[in-house]
């Protein structure tokens, strides 16, 4: 191994993903496919966040299965628990005390101008928890807990990571320099729109999960919305405007050049464009989907392998957290522990 190969390996990634249960292509080629590919290059370390998820109560019902089908997605997907740590983000309790210390440096200014705080409470102006506030705060938590240099970001996400950097900046300014300023790792990856043109999304039921059954993915293609200019199938179509066309480039990208033609020449009606696509989607999902389904079967091994993971983390959260403890003044435990005894004889 040269000695530059050997310095990038040694660095630290650390990516939090929602457990927002199974996951759709959008969240695939936005995301995964680059943590997966990232495994080989850095040490890895992936939460599968789900205390941020109860800053929105209606999903705690289905917590524990959305965790379960997130991990089955990642797994699936490549994700390798032998070659990057995968676990859950309540499993390693240290970091809601790091989140702890950290909320009493971070000024209330900071947390309250912050827009997807402004959007959230928008949306839920019943439930405007500590927790939606708090929530950049966990996300700096997260990170620095394992002193992760790298975090792989898409350009929207920017300004949440320049938020972390501050807050580590702070920390740093005020307790001398113990954590690196995370970077970005910037995800290139193309914005997959929904059935309906909108961004893919879950929330908006426009999504192909990466789960889905080969006849429910040939439905979903099946509504795309299409170049509305194309009436009838002798009408040439555009496209560079048209949703379908942009799949056929992830998922048939060799025959990208014959659609291009048969849409602007008229030669193929829509429907015919759009089953060539989802029969493609489908046979390129095919290995992904076997995985996950024969590991659907040993849900023992995925909570043991999320446990694993977990049990790793914490070796290194635990020193950083007794670091960061230290630094902020706080006694060691061995010495409360003695004066517990003392003030009991
Ligand atoms: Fe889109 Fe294909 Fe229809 Fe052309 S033929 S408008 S690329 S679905």
């Amino acid at each position: 191994m040269s000695e530059s190969s050997e310095s990038v390996a040694q660095e630290r990634v650390f990516a939090g993903i929602r457990a927002t249960g199974r996951q759709h292509i959008g969240n695939y080629f936005g995301a995964i496919k680059n943590f997966v590919a990232l495994q080989d290059r850095y040490q890895c370390i992936y939460s599968i966040v789900d205390l941020h998820s109860l800053t929105t109560l209606t999903e705690s019902e289905q917590l524990s299965n959305s965790v379960f089908e997130t991990a089955l997605d990642l797994i699936a997907a490549g994700l390798d628990p032998n070659r990057c740590i995968l676990y859950v983000q309540s499993h390693v309790p240290e970091v809601s005390e790091l989140h702890l210390l950290l909320s009493m440096l971070v000024p209330n200014g900071w947390l309250l101008r912050v827009p997807t705080f402004k959007e959230k409470a928008r949306a839920q102006p019943d439930n405007v928890n500590y927790g939606l506030v708090g929530y950049p705060v966990l996300q700096t938590a997260d990170i620095i807990l394992y002193k992760a240099s790298r975090v792989p970001v898409g350009q929207d996400q920017l300004p949440h990571l320049e938020l972390a950097r501050e807050i580590v900046r702070r920390f740093n300014h005020h307790f001398g320099d113990m954590f690196p300023e995370p970077e970005p790792v910037l995800t290139e990856a193309p914005l997959l729109l929904g059935a309906d043109r909108r961004k893919m999304s879950k929330s908006y039921g426009n999504q192909i999960d990466l789960a889905a059954s080969e006849a429910e993915s040939l439905e979903r293609v099946r509504q795309f919305i299409t170049d509305p200019q194309r009436e009838r199938k002798s009408d040439p179509g555009r496209p560079e405007i048209c949703n379908v066309y942009s799949l056929h480039a992830l998922f048939n990208a060799d025959e990208r050049p014959e659609v291009y033609r048969k849409c602007t020449q008229a030669e193929w009606g829509c429907v015919d464009c759009k089953l060539q696509l989802g029969n493609a989607i489908n046979d390129s999902l095919g290995p992904l989907r076997a995985r996950r389904a024969d590991l659907a079967t040993r849900p023992d091994e995925v909570w043991e392998a999320l446990a694993e993971g977990a049990e790793r983390a914490r070796v290194i959260a635990r020193s950083v957290l007794a670091e960061a403890q230290e630094r902020m003044g706080l006694p060691p435990a061995r010495s409360r522990v003695a004066k517990d005894a003392a003030a009991l004889s």
